[in-house]
């Protein structure tokens, strides 16, 4: 009996801290969560009603009130003893998100509940019909034989729990699922030892043994909110969602991507920002308690959140996103700051809309570049069959095909001289023609590229290809100065850029004053070392540079005067602002600012006669001050053979006198 005690004491030590673990830990109420509960809470009262009777049979010598103790703690026992398995089945149904088809077979939950009721009542026919167990005079623990019928109920619900764990294993990670296997291996020698050997009381003991590898082991990572967002952690979501997608269960996803989540760190500090995040999870919770939506919301990190929910009616789910969309759209107060949450809400349901983890996940961290740029609720079913959304979906594939099959070719935008009144010059633009998609636009393909990787393979063959060009064509006779070519803001850290365009220009025997790089206004920002780098030595070699898009950054005119910029190119978005007067005294001061330092200046983006004259006739200021006009009033890009012809054929043409 000693062995009993000290069994049993450590069983309850362990469980017991468990139990207060699992009690006072912040945890999400999920229904494993609170199943898990309730399995602690058995495991706890029958390893203490083991431990009790022991105590009685061990100490006392006899009597009424021993005897009736050492019953009640023995059906005690029993009962909790009795209900781990069942409780431990639907544990396991509802931790690998199964529960939905457990619920859904009711031959399932008839046998359930029956078997519950069959134990429960064959231990209230104890010492009547059945002897299952009985107490001696001595107050001494007896076994009846009808005891074999608890030790078979058990077997049966065994057998169901690892039938349940090996059909779904799929449902399972590995690690999880190694260990609950291991679990009934540890529980089951219990059981057979005890059953065989009636000196070695071990059934408790191996309970709280599995419950410390449980705990150690599988809860680890089912137990997973974070304790800033008070949401629950990325991994949970992967987990959750592909148990989800595997089963074919139907959920529904919100994601709440904040927008302005780096800018509120910076501003709120780390400490704000934590109350912010926090904010975000309670409003998310409190909308979606109000519209009894049975989710539970996720923080995938870098301002994004999911509300995985149970599958409910589109409608409701619109409706509970266009809620959390207008909640976000207040202001929001922190101490002393107010701010403004920019949200971009989508809403997915699975599997209908998506069967598989990688598309979601790939959309989850996408949708606020790929979809529409704008504050609405997005159903993603409303864009998956939309080509411009499949494109930019579809941009890392786009472009490993581009690249492997040389999918890429360059077209000349001519450059017209306001004051030599002829074409002087030219912008090569890339161009990318996929098999599926057809062309796809530099402006949606570059920021991709820059990335994924893809833009240094984009730049070596845009250079070549240039370069190449350049070579073959009669600058001088044809009247052309130099062809621009593109530097994206990635290609002007590679550290041997220079050394690969001198090679190159070597190679195709350029000089250095036909070819111009233009460098746009964002990448000066990045890494300025390299970029100065790189900019002054292609500059000593003789070869132009340019500001391209001017006007739609920061325009950083510090770092404008300590680059050695040769031409600024003032960006369409600037430009198209001309009939505004302030902004045409902006356009005008910007225009005399740099030609004051020497720089020559370009318009982009001239689509109409009008913006070109007003460039040209209006004012007389600008007339001396902007020399080079770019714009599809004057030509397309167009590929090297019809470049070639419009330059030839317009050689000696005058436009707007
Ligand atoms: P960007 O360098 O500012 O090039 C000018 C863009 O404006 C070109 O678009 C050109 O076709 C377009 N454009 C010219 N005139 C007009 C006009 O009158 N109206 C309108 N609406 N657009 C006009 P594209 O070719 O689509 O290129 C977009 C951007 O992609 C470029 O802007 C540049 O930043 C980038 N890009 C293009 N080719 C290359 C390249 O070879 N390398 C790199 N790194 N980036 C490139
Ligand atoms: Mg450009
Ligand atoms: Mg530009």
């Amino acid at each position: 009996m000693q062995q009993v005690l000290i069994f049993d004491e450590c069983a309850v030590a362990i469980i017991f801290i468990f139990w207060v673990a699992a009690l006072i830990k912040k945890e999400y109420q999920t229904r494993s969560h609170k199943l898990m509960i309730v399995l602690l809470s058995l495991a706890l009262i029958s390893s203490m009603a083991d431990l009790g009777a022991g105590f009685v049979c061990n100490y006392a010598t006899g009597g009424e009130l021993a005897i009736s103790q050492a019953y009640s703690y023995n059906y005690i026992y029993f009962i909790s003893h009795n209900l781990l398995l069942p409780i431990y089945l639907l544990y396991v149904y509802s931790s690998i998100d199964i529960w939905h088809i457990y619920r859904e077979r009711s031959l399932q939950h008839s046998l359930w509940a029956s078997l519950v009721i069959f134990e429960i009542l064959v231990l209230t026919l104890n010492g009547k019909v059945l002897d299952i167990f009985s107490i001696t005079d001595d107050v001494i623990y007896e076994r009846g034989n009808a005891i074999f019928i608890f030790y078979a109920v058990a077997a049966f619900f065994c057998i169901w729990i690892f039938g349940v764990l090996v059909h779904y294993r799929r449902y399972i990670n590995r690690d999880k699922l190694l260990t609950m296997m291991f679990l009934f291996v540890i529980v089951i020698s219990g059981l057979v030892l005890q059953l065989y050997n009636g000196i070695y009381l071990v059934e408790c003991f191996t309970i709280a043994l599995s419950v410390l590898f449980f705990m150690i082991i599988v809860r680890r990572s089912d137990s997973q909110v974070n304790p800033i967002t008070g949401a629950l952690k990325y991994t949970a979501c992967l987990d959750t969602v592909t148990k989800n997608l595997y089963s074919g269960k139907h959920i529904s996803i919100i994601f709440i991507k904040i927008m302005n989540n780096d800018n509120l760190h910076t501003y709120l500090g780390m400490q704000g920002h934590n109350t912010f995040l926090r904010t975000v999870t309670d409003r998310a919770q409190v909308i979606c308690r109000e519209q009894q939506y049975n989710s539970l919301i996720y923080y995938m990190e870098n301002g994004l959140f999911a509300i995985v929910g149970e599958d409910a009616p589109d409608a409701k789910v619109g409706l509970i996103a266009e809620k959390l969309r207008s909640a976000y759209e207040e202001e929001e107060h922190f101490g002393r700051f107010t701010v403004i949450i920019d949200a971009r809400i989508c809403v997915v349901f699975c599997p209908d809309d998506i069967k598989d983890a990688a598309t979601l996940f790939s959309l989850s961290t996408n949708f606020h570049r790929t979809l529409p740029d704008t504050r609405d609720v997005h159903f993603y079913r409303d864009f998956k069959n939309n080509m411009e959304y499949q494109v930019r979906n579809d941009l890392d594939e786009i472009l490993k095909r581009a690249v492997e099959n040389k999918g890429f070719r360059m077209y000349y935008q001519p450059i017209y001289s306001i004051k030599e009144k002829r074409y002087v010059a030219a912008e090569a633009v890339i161009r990318l023609w996929d098999p599926e998609y057809g062309q796809v636009s530099p402006a949606v393909f570059i920021p991709a590229a820059e990335i994924n990787g893809y833009i240094h393979d984009i730049g070596e063959f845009v250079f070549e290809d240039v370069i190449r060009f350049v070579s073959t064509l009669e600058m001088d006779r044809l009247g052309l100065k130099y062809v621009e070519v593109n530097l994206s803001a990635t290609q002007c850290i590679e550290v041997n850029l220079v050394e690969k365009i001198k090679n190159l220009m070597f190679e195709y025997g350029v000089e250095p004053r036909h070819l111009s790089f233009e460098l746009s206004e964002g990448a000066t920002e990045i890494n300025p070392e390299i970029v100065d780098s790189n900019i002054n030595k292609l500059h000593d070699f003789g070869v132009a540079i340019a500001l391209d898009d001017y006007g739609t950054g920061y325009s950083n005119v510090k770092r404008t005067t300590s680059l050695p910029i040769d031409q600024v190119k003032l960006d369409k978005s600037f430009v198209d602002m001309i009939d505004d007067p302030q902004m045409c005294i902006v356009i005008r001061e910007t225009i005399d600012m740099f030609k004051e330092m020497g720089k020559e200046v370009l318009v982009e983006g001239v689509e109409k006669e009008e913006v070109a004259r007003r460039f040209m006739d209006l004012n007389a200021d600008l007339i001396q001050g902007c020399e080079l006009i770019q714009g599809f009033y004057f030509c397309k890009p167009l590929p090297e053979d019809e470049f070639i012809e419009f330059i030839k054929g317009h050689r000696d043409e005058v436009y707007l006198q």
